[in-house]
């Protein structure tokens, strides 16, 4: 009998630095796909090496949006497994003790230039118009210099040797060779001043260490993978083979990004996406079914699943078609099932809870709080220039608030409240009150449009308090809708 062929085994590797992501589901569902096709296991591995911008928030809400949309994976942080620990964080040691291999073999050196003499090399390469990489100063130091100055206690980054000269072949499962020439290609940082990993190296470890067959991940690291090729090399290890998934799109092709699209997987939970169409949407981007066939579960999409079916050329992220699959899935359940899932999305205790504050003082009976907090629950807004661009004084002036200014307030007050952790009345206030100072706006000038925005109203209980209760994936979500808004329909003269 002939040896059993390895198991495909592949991850997910997030890294918990914001909102759990469309595009990490979306990968998340092809590797699910391909190791279950193959009866093998999906691991799920957080990939916090960047200290300064991942949270344990991060992380939960990352695990907490994979659990909502049904990809459960065999092996991972919170379940463990044989090869874990399964957070990069807990792995410091290990990349160390690689990084001392590859020290050993040449694969790695030291490197002891200061951030000035780096910056020195970048201007100097600006002017020339070369390439921009490191100038391999350090990899010429002789052995003895190196040691003495590790002696003498001098800092140190560790960087890969990579080839100088020639080319570096990146065989992609779903494009064939791709082809690099290794002397635009930088000697990559493998380990930090302080010990700590960099994302190459501690993926490649990783990657090898847990068993990873096969590596499906977006398009945008496919820049990366020549370093990676090289890296398993030169450890000696056979690299898994890639696959790299085209970027999802905005709907004018650029590359998904919040700033016209929300992208929060909780924003779509919050809206009422239900887990089962989101999933069959992710799996219509790019991916084509037998038949045409759109309207699909889990189990009929693994049926057959093959790589060969997936158009490379960007997908449109196409909210309206997402509306319309949702629907269809509502249509099939029936009224009974319908009245539990809206229960179980909007009319939560917790979300009832969280407004109610905002109702106390405002009702004399419980018939008036539905209507009075009902743009809190869900639902998309409709604006008027009234609404979002008329700023009124006292005695009735008022002033229109020009459209572009209107827009950028509004931008500029999403991207702001990206950032804001843990989502409380005070924190918001806060970001939006420095965000004022920074750019010199006039506080009621931003609030105005803000409150019009999230609420549709033009009067509403104490904002930043409704902007706590409605969360921040909504709130970012409304801000961003009503420049577009804005831009979409210009007030006339
Ligand atoms: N941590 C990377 C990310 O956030 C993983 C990329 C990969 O899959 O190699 O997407």
């Amino acid at each position: 009998m002939s040896a059993a062929a390895p198991t495909v085994r592949t991850r997910i590797a997030p890294s918990p630095t914001g909102d759990p992501h469309v595009g990490t589901a979306y990968v998340a569902l092809f590797n699910w796909m391909w190791a279950k096709k193959h009866g093998g296991q999906f691991l799920l591995r957080i990939e916090d090496t960047d200290q300064v911008r991942s949270t344990s928030e991060s992380e939960a809400a990352i695990m907490r949006s994979l659990r909502w949309i049904g990809l459960p994976w065999d092996e991972g942080p919170d379940i463990g497994g044989p090869v874990g620990p399964y957070r990069q964080s807990e792995r410091t040691e290990i990349y160390q003790r690689h990084v001392a291999q590859l020290l050993e073999t040449g694969g790695a050196y030291r490197c002891f230039c200061t951030a000035e003499r780096l910056e020195g090399v970048r201007a100097a390469q600006l002017a020339a118009k070369t390439h921009m990489k490191y100038d391999g100063h350090c990899r010429r130091l002789s052995a003895a210099e190196v040691q003495s100055r590790v002696a003498a206690g001098e800092t140190y980054v560790v960087r890969m040797a990579f080839p100088e000269t020639g080319i570096t072949i990146v065989p992609d499962q779903l494009r064939g060779g791709i082809e690099f020439q290794n002397e635009q290609i930088d000697d990559q940082v493998l380990l930090k001043s302080d010990g700590y990993p960099t994302y190459h190296l501690a993926n490649v470890v990783d990657d090898h260490l847990m068993g990873i067959t096969d590596v499906i991940r977006a398009e945008e690291w496919i820049s990366s993978t020549p370093k990676h090729v090289r890296l398993y090399e030169a450890f000696g290890w056979t690299a898994p083979k890639f696959f790299h998934l085209p970027l999802l799109r905005n709907a004018d092709r650029s590359k998904i990004s919040k700033r016209k699209n929300p992208v929060s997987l909780d924003y779509y939970e919050r809206i009422g996406i239900l887990p089962e169409a989101m999933r069959n949407f992710l799996g219509l981007l790019g991916y084509s079914m037998p038949n045409d066939q759109e309207i699909f579960d889990l189990d009929e999409m693994l049926q057959g699943f093959d790589f060969g079916r997936l158009n490379l050329g960007g997908p449109v992220f196409d909210r309206a078609k997402l509306d319309w699959l949702n629907g269809q899935y509502i249509r099939k359940m029936g009224p009974a099932v319908l009245a539990e899932r809206v229960a179980a999305t909007f009319l939560t205790p917790e979300r009832l809870a969280a407004i109610a504050p905002l109702a106390l003082e405002r009702v004399d009976r419980l018939d008036q709080f539905v209507p009075l907090l009902a743009y809190l629950l869900g639902g998309k807004l409709e604006y008027t220039h009234e609404l979002l661009l008329k700023l009124t004084g006292r005695k009735g002036a008022f002033e229109w608030l020009p459209g572009d200014e209107a827009t950028e307030l509004l931008r500029r007050t999403a991207e702001t409240l990206d950032t804001v952790r843990p989502w409380t009345a005070a924190t918001i206030e806060a970001a939006v009150t420095a965000l004022c100072e920074q750019t010199g706006w006039k506080k009621g000038r931003v609030l105005s449009p803000v409150r019009a925005a999230v609420s549709a109203r033009p009067a509403t209980p104490p904002l930043f308090e409704l902007l706590e209760a409605l969360g921040g994936a909504v709130t970012r979500a409304r801000l961003r809708d009503a420049a577009e808004w804005i831009e979409a329909n210009p007030r006339p003269e």
